[in-house]
């Protein structure tokens, strides 16, 4: 049996919405878009949904659009995919990692620890799909001494008036926390459509605006659909009506729109994500926890707990009492029996580039033990009763050979 990490989903649902896109005679942004924010709005909550052709991108533009540069900075999990600190590098500004939690998602002792007058944003990463403990972090934002410290060096820093939050949600569309959807978490929740994430659009993404009452949100969505558009005042859709063809360009924007093409796909997707892809992320999950549950060499991820319910992005298990070299030889043994496992995530510290701006792991333990223990297990709506089961004999196994015998 040979079982791929995360093939994408699709059926003739996508297929269908493609074609219909194709043949409308529009293929970039426009109403498909438009309707897959909507449906956006309706998962979520949240007041807009802005669509951008990746995570990254999405995050560029909200720290642009917040007036972050050189000189600021920005708390970010060590534990996370290098996006996350990418843009801030992309933004001029500093990217200040903290440790993570025993269950992946980031310390918010450590992101008070580390808050400086130049903070400008916390992006809080929720790792697997199990979001961060944002009644804490909200908290530590509105904290009276810490809004006091803050140094508004923009307009939209002034009227916020505090350090933004910005959940780096690429894992957890429909995911919860004390029953509040991802999306309405914090100020601003990005959700990645790249092809391996829950809900996709091949490459993609969506910002969930969920700004505080002084803010027109409104008219926040139109100055981010400008930042998307090379600070143009009209969309080629616009343009295109008869008589529409007068422009102005306002500022230097950046070109990040999400065109209909890739929005069929996740249209199509996001219909049937709460009453069938997500239910079926869950019986994977269930089914490997039913497993592992009855090995003491295994530690199980939380798929929830009092506060959280998890959306099953990933099946992050870890192996008790493993050196990082033991875990790697296990993989290598899984993938000879034909399963494709991952590792989430190197921490940052770990490679080149961060190495080479003195980020150092040893800073980092806990980030450090969850990597070196950890093995991504297959999990998607695609996979039978018998694949699962093939998957964990083939961890199973991999354990026997490499830590017992
Ligand atoms: C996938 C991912 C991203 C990047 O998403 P893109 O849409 O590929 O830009 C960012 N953060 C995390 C945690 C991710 O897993």
């Amino acid at each position: 049996m040979t079982i791929p990490f995360s093939p994408p989903y699709v059926d003739q649902d996508i297929i269908d919405e493609v074609v219909d896109t194709l043949q409308s005679g529009w293929i970039t942004t426009g109403p498909k878009v438009k309707a897959l924010e909507k449906e956006v709005v309706k998962l979520t909550g949240c007041p807009e949904a802005l669509c951008v052709n990746s995570w990254t991108s999405g995050a560029i533009l909200i720290l642009k659009w917040f007036g972050v540069g050189p000189g600021d900075e920005v708390i970010v999990p060590a534990y996370t995919y290098s996006a996350t600190a990418l843009s801030v590098l992309h933004c001029g500004a500093t990217p200040v990692m903290v440790d993570v939690n025993v269950d992946f998602t980031i310390d918010p002792d450590k992101i008070k620890a580390a808050i400086t007058e130049r903070t400008k944003v916390i992006m809080p990463v929720d790792i697997a799909g199990l979001m961060c403990d944002y009644g804490t972090i909200n908290d530590i934002v509105n904290e009276v001494a810490i809004k006091k410290i803050f140094k508004p060096t923009s307009e939209k820093q002034q009227q916020l008036g505090r350090i933004l939050v910005l959940s780096d949600a690429a894992h957890s569309v429909g995911a919860s926390y004390k029953g509040i959807q991802s999306g309405v978490a914090t100020d601003i929740t990005i959700f990645s459509f790249h092809a391996v994430k829950n809900i996709t659009t091949a490459e993609g993404g969506v910002i969930c605006i969920n700004l505080p009452s002084d803010f027109d949100t409104a008219e926040e969505y139109k100055l981010m659909r400008i930042w998307t558009l090379n600070g143009q005042t009209k969309d080629a859709f616009s343009k295109s009506q008869s008589g529409g063809w007068k422009y102005d360009i306002l500022f230097a924007g950046l070109k990040v729109n999400m065109p209909d093409l890739c929005a069929a796909v996740g249209l199509a997707q996001i219909k049937k994500y709460d009453n069938n892809l997500l239910l079926e992320r869950e019986r994977v999950a269930k089914q490997y926890e039913l497993f592992f549950r009855q090995k003491a060499w295994a530690q199980l991820p939380i798929l929830e707990d009092q506060n959280r319910k998890s959306c099953y992005h990933l099946y992050p298990l870890r192996i008790n009492q493993i050196s990082e070299i033991q875990r790697d030889q296990m993989i290598d043994f899984i993938s000879s029996l034909g399963v494709a496992v991952n590792v989430h995530f190197i921490p940052m510290p770990m490679l080149t580039l961060f190495k080479s701006l003195d980020y150092q792991i040893s800073n980092y333990p806990v980030a450090f033990d969850n990597y070196s223990r950890e093995i991504s297990l297959p999990i998607y709506p695609q996979l039978t009763t018998e694949e699962i089961e093939y998957v964990c004999e083939a961890i199973a196994q991999a354990y026997q050979k490499i830590m017992v015998s």
